[in-house]
């Protein structure tokens, strides 16, 4: 029986051992064109190296946790049930927040299947440095090794800790890594997509991929890692000029919540048609759409918090659920995203290298979505059935086995 387990733990190690690095790094808020400006040498060679698709297209709503859950579990935001940063349960009122620290991190509002997950139950070891999902409070759900968020802890920190990971003793070190960067959203949101501000950003952000190459070379390791750098989304010009103040438009018993690219509208009962055809009337700079119609084109619609009508604005414009504060508007932000995900300026990048991927192969728009079925298939993880993640629309990155 000893000998067995010996025998069983042996393999398992050399199972292991196969298996490629995988480390899927996020800027957030890094919109597709910002490769082409000229100041990403890091990036470029990484894209002659491996693959560089034309831009990736989000998942809707294009905001920051819905997506990255996205890419961490193959599912829609509908199905993994994080539909947005902000929304509230409707049978307890309870309201998810992304800076509530025990909201982020309670098991109840994250549904689907995790890679960390995944990975645990087939013996790979995986970790987080920052990754909306990474931090729920039920270890079954976590990768081995995950840090708790910290917005401002210094980049090149972030870098350190991956690669102390990747010298831990091979049977405890991590295959498959996440790491999250914030600068080209925040810098995005405040200055704009067009700002000094956030071309310092992007190449930040291109000098911490220099970092992790440059370390990862030094262990020895850039040849068995593959390298994914995504973008949750992208980023786009509002102006407090484009508010379209839809609490103007409807009686003041429908309710309506979260002033952003998107707006939800709770009419009572019998009057959905009502409020329906009334805002369709009024439509500018917004399209109403009830649930399943909404469903049909961006695969949001069917989770149970989504209300009965949902209004989404036109590419850089802002509905509003209330007046705003004159507070409010002095901190109003001069970019933003969550509008549709076929506007292009919502959408993210994509660029990978390493043993797994082409070599300076260029491809069209890949999808958010199909992310997840890459990082199983690299990692040789079996992915759960009846994910909405689809390997055939993204295995044409990957050399043949
Ligand atoms: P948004 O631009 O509103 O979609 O969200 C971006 C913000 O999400 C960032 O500025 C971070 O503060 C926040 N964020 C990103 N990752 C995490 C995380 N793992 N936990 C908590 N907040 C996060
Ligand atoms: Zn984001
Ligand atoms: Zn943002």
């Amino acid at each position: 029986m000893r000998l067995l387990i010996i025998l069983f733990t042996c393999l398992q190690i050399s199972f292991s051992q196969e298996v490629n690095y995988t480390i899927l790094i996020s800027f957030d808020g890094f919109r597709w064109d910002y490769l082409n400006r000229g100041i990403t040498p890091n990036l470029d060679k990484l894209k002659a190296n491996g693959v560089s698709a034309e831009s990736l297209v989000p998942v809707f709503p294009t905001k920051t946790f819905p997506n990255h859950y996205t890419m961490v579990t193959g599912l829609y935001p509908d199905n993994h049930g994080i539909i947005l940063n902000e929304f509230r349960d409707i049978k307890t009122n309870e309201i998810y927040r992304i800076w509530d620290t025990n909201q982020v991190t309670n098991p109840k509002w994250y549904k689907g299947e995790t890679i960390w997950e995944i990975a645990k139950k087939q013996n790979i070891i995986s970790a987080s440095y920052f990754w909306p999902g990474s931090e729920l409070k039920d270890i079954t759900r976590q990768p081995n090794y995950f840090e708790k968020y910290e917005h401002t802890r210094p980049y090149e920190r972030r870098v350190e800790g991956v690669l102390n990971w990747l010298q831990l003793p091979i049977e405890r070190r991590p295959k498959i890594i996440t790491m999250y960067f914030d600068a080209t959203d925040s810098k995005g949101h405040r200055y704009g997509p067009n700002s000094k501000e956030v071309n310092d950003a992007i190449s930040k952000l291109d000098s911490i991929v220099g970092s992790l190459v440059e370390g990862l070379e030094k262990l020895n390791l850039l040849s068995k890692t593959n390298l994914i750098i995504t973008a949750d989304h992208g980023m786009t010009e509002v102006s407090k000029n484009r508010i379209e103040k839809i609490y103007n438009l409807v009686d003041k018993d429908v309710m309506l919540e979260w002033s952003e690219a998107f707006l939800f509208v709770w009419p009572k009962s019998d009057k959905v048609d009502e409020v329906y055809s009334l805002l369709k009337s009024k439509e500018s700079h917004f399209t109403t759409f009830k649930r399943d119609e909404i469903f049909m084109k961006y695969n949001f619609g069917k989770n149970e918090f989504i209300p009965p009508i949902v209004l989404v604005a036109d590419l850089g414009w802002i509905l509003a659920a209330k007046e705003p504060t004159e507070k409010e508007l002095e901190r109003f932000l001069i970019g933003n995203h969550g509008f549709k995900n076929n506007e292009k300026d919502m959408h993210g990048i994509f660029v990978a290298s390493g043993p797994s991927f082409k070599k300076n192969f260029q491809t069209k728009i890949l999808r958010t979505i199909d992310i997840f079925s890459v990082l199983c298939k690299i990692s040789n993880l079996n992915p759960p059935k009846n994910i909405d993640s689809d390997i055939k629309k993204i295995e044409h990155i990957l050399i043949e086995n």
